[in-house]
């Protein structure tokens, strides 16, 4: 599974003017926080933990606001940031990434947003032609304000300078880089899109993707101006709210070892089918075994980490896990206790409401007793009982009903 993201946010900034004299354009302030934050959060979603910023121009701020461990969508994220000594080039940035590369890698533009299902992107089929990189692909009808690229049988052919063709698809910033790709970059400075993917392009190298979503280029004044509320309204979903146990894997009670995880009927399915209509995939579980003395937090996110590498295998994934470690009769102290976070209180749910901009009120829950029903309840999500059966049948209905 693909858990290194490099996000590029050494550019000027030129286009902005005024705006990017003292702050670099991925630190330009949207919704009270930095660009490239969401950036991050969008990353952590997907399953990516470790995050690398190649930073430099104003690169001290970026240092100072994001480099570090944090706990963001429930994992453990690391935030590495990498100064470039003198401005390299988007290519020649790449080359200070030698040390710290893994063998595959999603690395992406600090200025845009392209509303990608990350986790997807970087899944590649058994089968799959060789490639050093894989490129998001977005279509355009007026092709005079962007450049655009030829496609053949799924493979970059070659990158047409913008006004040659009438419409088409252009690059939407996003990649998944083979490491190899590094030793093709031999002198600096140097760009990725003018020195480097033509020539990959010419031997074929370049698997492109293309997905009809949305773009923002904060980079672009006007889209600057607008993205307070387009990021608002586009990173709005509907979410799944599933219960764990007897849902998603078979419940033996108290299940908490990784080597225990057996997949439920449709389960899987039905969460990459929640990813690829676009909706959050939530995991809201009790725990009450932590409060027992039974395992601990981490034997549980253990757990969630085998479903997670299980899901990437498919190209699926949860985009956060919530436990609840309590409960009345237990013997570990501070868990030892009702708490709002413990269903059928609907605290895991609002948590999740708060953390990330859900439209509650188009989305589900599913659970296997009525304790769920009564969570979803009071959380103001419609509540679906799936006591058995196929888990994928039981969402059809839902969606229909
Ligand atoms: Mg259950």
């Amino acid at each position: 599974m693909v858990r290194q993201c490099v996000i590029l946010v050494g550019g000027l900034g030129t286009r902005l003017g005024e705006l990017t004299k003292s702050v670099p354009k991925p630190m330009l302030p949207v919704n009270g926080r930095p660009f490239v934050e969401i950036l991050i959060e969008e990353a952590a979603r997907f399953g990516f933990d470790r995050i690398v910023l190649l930073a430099g121009y104003l690169g001290g701020q970026v240092v100072e606001h994001c480099a570090g461990h944090r706990r963001i969508a429930g994992r453990e994220i690391d935030v590495r940031v990498i100064l470039e000594p003198e401005p390299a080039g988007t290519g020649g940035a790449l080359t200070f990434l030698r040390d710290v590369a893994e063998e595959e890698f999603l690395l992406m533009n600090g200025d845009s947003w392209f509303d990608l299902d990350l986790r997807e992107f970087a899944t590649v089929e058994p089968g799959t032609a060789p490639f050093l990189l894989r490129m998001a692909l977005r279509p355009v009808a007026d092709a005079s304000r962007f450049g655009t690229v030829a496609l053949e049988d799924g493979r970059v052919r070659a990158f047409l300078p913008r006004g040659t063709a009438a419409g088409g698809v252009m690059n939407a910033g996003i990649y998944l880089v083979r490491r190899a790709l590094l030793d093709r970059i031999t002198v600096k400075p140097c760009s990725l899109e003018g020195d480097i993917f033509p020539v990959l392009a010419d031997e074929g190298l370049i698997e492109g993707r293309e997905r009809d979503a949305f773009l923002i280029d904060i980079g672009v004044p006007a889209d600057y101006a607008a993205a307070p509320e387009l990021l608002a309204r586009h990173r709005t979903r509907p979410a799944v709210f599933f219960d764990r146990d007897g849902v998603l894997n078979h419940d033996e009670g108290y299940t908490h070892r990784p080597d225990d995880l057996v997949w439920l009927p449709g389960a899987r399915e039905t969460i990459r089918q929640v990813n690829r209509m676009g909706w959050y995939a939530f995991v809201v579980t009790n725990q009450g075994g932590i409060a027992r003395g039974l395992y601990g937090i981490k034997d549980a996110e253990a757990f969630h980490a085998r479903m997670s590498e299980d899901l990437a295998a498919m190209g699926a994934h949860i985009d956060e896990f919530r436990l609840s470690p309590y409960h009345p009769e237990g013997v570990v102290p501070e868990f030892a206790r009702m708490s709002d976070c413990r269903k059928p209180n609907p605290g895991m749910l609002l948590d999740l409401a708060a953390a990330w901009p859900v439209d509650m009120a188009r989305s589900l829950m599913f659970g296997d007793v009525q304790t769920d029903m009564q969570a979803a309840a009071a959380a103001g999500v419609r509540g679906v009982l799936h006591p058995d059966g196929n888990l994928l049948e039981r969402l059809e209905g839902a969606l229909k009903g």
